[in-house]
């Protein structure tokens, strides 16, 4: 399915490949776990669509040793994909119980190293920062500062940034100069609640 789309990057589509999507979806939506759709994982939350998860890697870049911060860990999912692509991986979810089912199913995925933390990402992980690319897996009204705070110079960070109906998935890369915005695909994803999101 992925092929057959715009994802071109090798790295990315054998990453995708990889990683069994049926270990981190709720057990009554198994069947659908290859369906290129976000599915309900409780809690009002979703596990993202897998071409979105694919975008969001693809636009990072990584090269295989970054530090990388994943906002919104939901199943675990996406945080599986980047650690595939990347050297460390830190994720941080809001909801504590999602947190400890998305522990167990990094466990049983074989992704235990994954580092999975409870509390508002819109903060980001100051105490594991400077990061090399972050990913942000819910909308986001505007720029999150404090996560582009939390960048290397030219470290990338990936967010949907819009209304709580649509949004754009935003490429934004940490320069001198200030934030280079690189616009990408339209997507909606459920809001990125706290302090530097939207209300609850
Ligand atoms: N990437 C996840 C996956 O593959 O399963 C999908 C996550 S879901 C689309 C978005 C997640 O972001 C939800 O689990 C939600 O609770 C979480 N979230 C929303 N606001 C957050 C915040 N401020 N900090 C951390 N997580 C947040």
């Amino acid at each position: 399915q992925l092929r057959g789309r715009d994802i071109v990057d090798e790295r990315v589509l054998e990453a995708m490949e990889r990683v069994p999507r049926e270990l981190f979806v709720p057990e009554g939506e198994r069947i659908r776990a290859y369906d290129d759709a976000a599915l309900p994982i409780g809690h009002g939350q979703t596990i993202s669509q897998p071409y979105m998860v694919a975008r969001i890697a693809e636009v990072l870049a990584l090269g295989g040793d970054e530090r990388v911060l994943d906002v919104g860990t939901g199943s675990g999912y996406q945080a599986a994909v980047l650690a595939e692509l990347a050297g460390e991986v830190f994720t941080i979810e809001r909801i504590p119980e999602l947190a400890e089912v998305a522990k167990r199913n990094l466990e049983a995925a074989g992704y235990a190293d994954v580092r999975v933390e409870v509390g508002d990402g819109t903060l980001g992980l100051p105490e594991h920062a400077p990061y090399d690319a972050i990913a942000v897996a819910a909308a986001a009204p505007a720029l999150p500062q404090r996560l582009y705070e939390q960048l290397e110079t030219r470290g990338r960070l990936a967010v949907p940034v819009g209304g709580r109906g649509g949004q754009r998935l935003e490429l934004i890369i940490r320069s001198p100069e200030g934030p280079a915005v690189v616009k990408s695909v339209p997507c909606r994803f459920v809001p990125l609640v706290g302090e530097g999101g939207f209300p609850r």
